[in-house]
């Protein structure tokens, strides 16, 4: 299997990046911001406790994050891979998914890190705003508060995959199509 995690701060590309990824390589793609969304929309259980976490920028708990995401692991039969989109975001989150891929066998192949400065983040965000209707877009507080859960959660985890020597670096600047280059390019090298 080939498993991949696309890692970087919110607006670094991820969500775009990860379409042409599952296209050219056939994978799931399981982007937890996006099934969390689904959860919202649809008024689930879940998706009523994860409102009050993301409405504010916050992280939605490990354990509530931890499991949904094993639901969506093993609702699939004979992956050829999953690309992983906003998860693990926490060294807990990481554990977890490296115990789940054991159990069936397979392991991260690479976790590609999209890198942006973050001057560039916030002005992607705001305007991916005027068109994401998205709470969590909207509000220029809200998102400082996600770059600072970033900063403080998230971005230790790209320690986690270097120590395993699966930590790649991407320039996150540039058009979307060159940027598509060096993720497949990086891919390759690590197949
Ligand atoms: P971003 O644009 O910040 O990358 P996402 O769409 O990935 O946004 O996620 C939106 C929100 O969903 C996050 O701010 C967080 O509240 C919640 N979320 C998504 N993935 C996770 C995760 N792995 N752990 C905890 N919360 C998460």
């Amino acid at each position: 299997m080939l498993n991949i995690v696309l890692f970087g701060p919110p607006g670094a590309g991820k969500g775009t990046q990860s379409e042409r990824l599952i296209e050219h390589y056939g994978l799931v793609h399981l982007s937890t911001g996006d099934i969390f969304r689904f959860h919202l929309k649809n008024e689930t259980e879940l998706g009523k406790l994860a409102r009050t976490y993301m409405d504010q920028g916050h992280l939605v708990p490990d354990e509530v994050t931890i499991h949904m995401l094993k639901d969506e692991v093993t609702k699939h039969s004979n992956p050829k891979g999953f690309i992983f989109d906003g998860f693990p975001r926490t060294n807990p989150q990481a554990e977890a998914l490296d115990e789940l891929l054991r159990e069936l066998n397979t392991t991260i192949s690479v976790m590609l890190g999209l890198e942006v400065p973050e001057e560039e983040l916030k002005t992607r965000l705001k305007n991916r705003a005027l068109s994401s209707g998205r709470a969590d877009d909207a509000d220029p507080e809200i998102i400082a508060n996600r770059i600072n859960v970033y900063n403080r959660e998230t971005a230790p985890v790209k320690a986690y995959y270097a120590a395993q020597d699966k930590y790649v670096a991407i320039d996150g600047i540039g058009s979307i199509d060159s940027i598509t280059e060096r993720l497949f390019a990086a891919i390759d090298a690590r197949k």
